[in-house]
């Protein structure tokens, strides 16, 4: 297989850029959980993400224009998804005060972005407040280029998208005003990593519910890993391929041939499979359900496959310890419930150690992360993706719109 080289030569990078005297609009992402009731930002992870971006371009002698969606507003303006909501916290955070256009493509966004100053910061309201956005609509994107002489995307979670700001209102600037922030750069980095490694043993963690959503993600990793682990809710989908007896674990009985396929496939590229031998079993989908312990080819009737085992465990940890690379997408068990959270729990303490002791480490998907977080174990690995679908698109081998409208294509 040949690798694939990634087009960085006419790509404008974010430190190489002169902003002093320019107007750069970024595309972030302020889609950030709000208080039910007082519709305080209670999470402000995303915003924080942000920082970098702005902080260089200001820092430079630049202003910014900010602009972002904010939940899923059906027709037209709505109170609760306002992006004035997120003012005091963006003032805090940057220590500066932040202007505010009311709709984000009205007069006042037009006046607020001509007087702009070097070093003052503008906020506009809701792109999602108009359907144009999510359209991709051209006239609507050239208008929001219209504020700024250089764009910058920062939003990696909707670069999968070809939304107006998103991918159209880059067509409308020269390819030298156009590139990444620091987050996208940073996503992307740590992608490439797991798809274009030099640096081997490279291992992937796949786990979760279901084989059918991980089925493209693990055919385009295969030509690039050494070992391939696999845990969670598809486990059984494999161990029935196999001809084992898997109870009333969760299987996909229409991916048997899929799940056949591509062991045959990682066997046919030299990539190790690994598939629990072992697992704690429940005997309902429940926190409070009984357990027991099987081999994972022998699950009792009545009973269902929750957690990895012990053995499976040591396997697995052994494996992730000696990998220079690793990825870790998709929970090894139902970690919502704290009886089978604990195979989870020692795969994110081993990505942790593994870290330590100098392997590169990304953990993606909404799940994963959660369980990262739940470990408080964010800061001991190598990065976490804020990427969610656009990780998943990104690292299935699809070309995100958001992406290659900057970069060029792979
Ligand atoms: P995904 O979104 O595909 O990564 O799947 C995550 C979900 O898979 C979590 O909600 C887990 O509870 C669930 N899961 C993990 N292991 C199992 C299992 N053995 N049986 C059923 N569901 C599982």
């Amino acid at each position: 297989m040949t690798k694939k080289n990634i087009n960085f030569m006419n790509m404008y990078k974010i430190d190489d850029y002169k902003f002093s005297g320019k107007k750069a609009i970024i595309r972030v992402d302020f889609n950030v959980p709000l208080h039910k009731e007082t519709l305080e930002v209670t999470d402000d992870t995303r915003i924080k993400g942000a920082l970098p971006t702005i902080n260089k371009i200001i820092k430079d002698g630049g202003s910014v224009i900010l602009m972002s969606h904010l939940g899923r507003p059906k027709e037209g303006p709505e109170e609760k998804y306002s992006l004035k909501h997120v003012i005091p916290t963006l003032k805090k955070l940057l220590g500066k005060d932040v202007k505010f256009a009311d709709d984000c493509i009205g007069a006042s966004a037009v006046k607020l972005s001509k007087e702009l100053k070097k070093g003052e910061i503008l906020l506009l309201e809701n792109l999602r407040f108009y359907k144009e956005e999510t359209k991709g609509d051209e006239a609507f994107a050239k208008k929001l280029a219209s504020y700024a002489d250089v764009y910058v995307n920062d939003a990696f979670g909707t670069a999968h998208r070809a939304h107006a700001s998103t991918t159209i209102i880059a067509q409308f600037y020269d390819k030298k005003d156009i590139m990444f922030g620091y987050l996208i750069e940073k996503e992307l980095e740590a992608m490439d990593k797991i798809l274009n490694s030099t640096e081997k043993p490279v291992t992937a963690i796949m786990g979760g519910a279901k084989v059918s959503d991980k089925i493209e993600i693990i055919e385009h990793l295969l030509p690039n890993i050494n070992n391939l682990i696999i845990g969670g809710g598809m486990t059984y989908t494999f161990i029935k391929a196999n001809g084992g007896k898997i109870g009333n674990s969760v299987c996909e009985d229409d991916k048997l041939k899929l799940a056949k396929k591509l062991l045959k496939k990682a066997k046919e590229l030299n990539v190790n499979v690994f598939i629990p031998v072992d697992a704690v079993n429940a005997d309902s989908f429940d926190a409070n359900a009984k357990t027991n312990y099987s081999k994972t080819d022998e699950t009792p009737d009545g009973w269902m496959g929750l957690d990895i085992g012990e053995t499976t465990l040591k396997v697995f940890t052994s494996i992730i310890e000696y990998s220079k690379i690793i990825l870790w997408n998709g929970p090894m068990g139902v970690f919502e419930f704290e009886k089978f959270a604990h195979g989870t729990s020692e795969i994110a303490k081993s990505l942790a150690k593994a870290t330590k002791n100098g392997a590169y480490t990304l953990v993606g998907g909404g799940d994963s992360v959660a369980a990262i977080n739940k470990n408080k174990l964010a800061d001991k690995v190598s990065y976490v993706s804020t990427g969610g679908g656009a990780m998943l698109e990104y690292l299935e081998g699809k070309e995100l719109p958001g992406i290659k409208i900057i970069r060029g294509s792979k």
